[in-house]
């Protein structure tokens, strides 16, 4: 069964602290899916696949590529993919997002992977996006440390917070893209070309 699996990995991921999406973002996402017929997803950032999982489940013909660097999660995820017998629809690449090169085109982009690199992520792969396709972004919040940058002390994560500050401007200050950001698990953006939404 698929729900024992997604337990299964529910659990691996508490005990291991893999920073998989919480469970409300994942239902949030999964609606979202549904509701815009979303059929061609690039993940950006695997894990153990368990977001890649769910959204392959929303429907018989969701596919999903998914990038993942980390060797043991990419493996993991291999073995979770085919217990749910989603080989077919869900085909991971272990592999640098930033310096892979991929030639299709896609209705969602979802980026989940190192926080530093968000701005860099979506440069990269602005253009396999279709012309009303959608960039998802998670850890828009990350665990409330963006509403309290001031207050951080710790120099590295302050760092970090302030590159996903930084990319969070330039979704909101963005002449192409308009972006809603959802409260919602460690806080979602969705972001989509402006002049489609006129349209
Ligand atoms: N989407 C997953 C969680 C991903 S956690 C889920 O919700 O189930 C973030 C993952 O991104 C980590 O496994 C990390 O190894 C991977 N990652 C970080 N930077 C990356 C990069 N540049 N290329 C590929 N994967 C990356
Ligand atoms: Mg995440």
């Amino acid at each position: 069964m698929y729900s024992d699996v997604i337990k299964e990995m529910e659990k691996y991921a508490e005990e291991k602290s893999v920073p998989i999406m919480q469970k409300k973002g994942m239902t949030f996402l999964c609606k979202f899916i549904k509701k815009n017929n979303i059929k061609k997803i690039l993940e950006i950032g695997t894990a153990i696949g368990y977001s890649a999982i769910n959204m392959a489940l929303v429907d018989d013909d969701v596919t999903i590529v998914s990038i993942e660097r980390d060797q043991e999660k990419y493996i993991e995820a291999i073995k979770n993919i085919k217990k749910c017998n989603l080989d077919k629809r869900v085909s991971l690449i272990l592999g640098d997002a930033l310096t892979l090169e991929l030639k299709d085109k896609y209705d969602m982009i979802f980026i989940d992977a190192a926080k530093a690199q968000y701005l860099n992520f979506f440069e990269k792969y602005k253009d396999n996006l279709v012309s009303d396709g959608f960039i998802v972004s998670d850890n828009m919040e990350f665990h409330g440390h963006v509403e309290n940058y001031e207050k951080i002390e710790n120099k590295n994560l302050k760092a970090l917070v302030g590159k996903l500050k930084k990319y969070i401007d330039f979704l909101n200050n963005n002449d192409e893209y308009d972006t809603k950001f959802y409260k919602v698990g460690d806080g979602i953006a969705i972001t989509y070309r402006k002049d489609i939404a006129d349209e």
